[in-house]
């Protein structure tokens, strides 16, 4: 039977950026129920850097993981990383509340500005004329999420990983120091077991007889439409947060995607676009811009997935009440932008050496996992 110092169940973004850390410093395998990595959550994402989303509590993380994502990590011979400038404008009704929103924006963008009418119309002609202002954020990119979750398995796999593919965690025992694993492709020992499975975390903590800790797993939709108008590739990520929010990105020259920014609570699953949200996606988008609309291209939903209502925040690490278990879950809206962070702080909180620090006031220890 072979024997794993670390087995990762999952290999979306948690489960892949934390293998490509661990390979070369102990013996690792990266399981996934499904044909292909990144099949659920990881691969369906809008695919942005944005230092203010998530507010404080993520910042710091974003931050610590944009000159890595730049840098094209984990690949050290990347030259032109995984980041491509967009910038964004986050659209101001009357009325709308921006307080918080601005603090966020003094410690996420030193470049971060009002934006008048007459240049919000200038960028995005016809818009609603309830959008009076706009505040911009300069520094928000595209990221190659594909790029950046193959790199990943590609380390894991230079560096003497293993990764299997259709060979779900059915259950977990504890055999003296370490566990006896039962999977879809066999049984194999593992000295530490980490919990990296998106939506299913509580469902492979049962598994393994660990408590859960009532993660909660939130439906996103996103809308691909062909517009009668060109020119559409560069325009900044346009979002509204608040009553009736929603953003659009440009896709291609003629193509954008648009979300209803929906949070809806969600069982895990392989996650579907109802018609109601891409109905209101489609409904936001013509209030707002009322760009003629050519054809509705593809739709997608993902289960955005949180630690729990009292912590806004990843957690990862070593689970205190269950030894040789750890967690690495709960990364929400965000777990692309915070990959290369996150992951080096779940990787030393294993190998118990000293967290990495993080700027903007970041505390590592914020992010270790917890029970509330
Ligand atoms: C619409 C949408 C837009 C988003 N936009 C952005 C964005 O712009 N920027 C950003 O940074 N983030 C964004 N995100 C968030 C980001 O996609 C997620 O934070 C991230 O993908 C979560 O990764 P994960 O590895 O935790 O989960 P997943 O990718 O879901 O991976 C978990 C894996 O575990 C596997 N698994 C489950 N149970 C088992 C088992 N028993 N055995 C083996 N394998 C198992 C699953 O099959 C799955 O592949 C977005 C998400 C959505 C849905």
């Amino acid at each position: 039977m072979d024997r794993f110092d670390v087995v990762i169940v999952g290999a979306g973004i948690a489960g892949a950026s934390l293998a490509a850390r661990l390979a070369g410093r102990c013996s690792v395998l990266l399981l996934e129920t499904e044909d292909q990595p990144g099949y659920h959550t990881s691969g369906r994402s809008a695919a942005f850097w944005q230092a203010s989303y998530g507010g404080a509590a993520i910042l710091p993380l974003t931050l610590a993981s944009r000159a890595p994502l730049a840098a094209g990590w984990p690949l050290a011979e990347e030259e032109t990383g995984w980041l491509r400038r967009r910038g964004a404008l986050h659209l101001v009704g009357a009325g709308d509340e921006t307080a918080e929103l601005v603090a966020v924006l003094r410690l996420a963008d030193p470049d971060w500005h009002e934006v008048d009418r007459a240049r919000l119309e200038a960028v995005a002609p016809g818009i609603a004329p309830r959008f009076e202002r706009a505040l911009a954020e300069p520094s928000t990119t595209d990221i190659d999420t594909g790029g950046l979750l193959a790199a990943c398995l590609a380390t894991v796999r230079r560096r003497a990983g293993r990764i299997e593919t259709r060979a779900q965690l059915r259950s977990a025992r504890r055999d003296g120091e370490g566990w006896r694993v039962e999977t879809a492709s066999g049984s194999l020992a593992a000295g530490t077991i980490v919990n990296a499975a998106g939506a299913w975390g509580d469902a492979v903590a049962r598994c393994c007889g660990v408590a859960p800790v009532g993660l909660s797993p939130r439906r996103r939709t996103v809308v691909q439409l062909r517009l009668a108008r060109t020119a559409l590739r560069d325009l900044p990520l346009l979002i509204h947060e608040g009553a009736e929010g929603f953003y659009v990105k440009g896709e291609a020259d003629n193509r954008v995607w648009v979300s209803p920014l929906d949070e809806t609570a969600d069982e895990p699953c392989d996650a579907a676009a109802h018609e109601e949200d891409v109905a209101i996606a489609i409904d936001r988008f013509e209030r707002a811009l009322g760009w003629p609309i050519e054809a509705v291209e593809r739709k997608w939903a993902g289960l955005r997935t949180f630690s729990g209502p009292g912590w806004p925040a990843p957690m990862v690490g070593p689970d205190p009440a269950h030894p040789g278990f750890a967690w690495a879950v709960g990364l929400g809206g965000w777990g692309f932008q915070t990959a290369p962070a996150l992951s080096a702080i779940a990787a030393a909180a294993l190998l118990r050496e000293p967290l990495p620090p993080l700027p903007a006031n970041g505390r590592p220890a914020d992010y270790l996992f917890r029970r509330s």
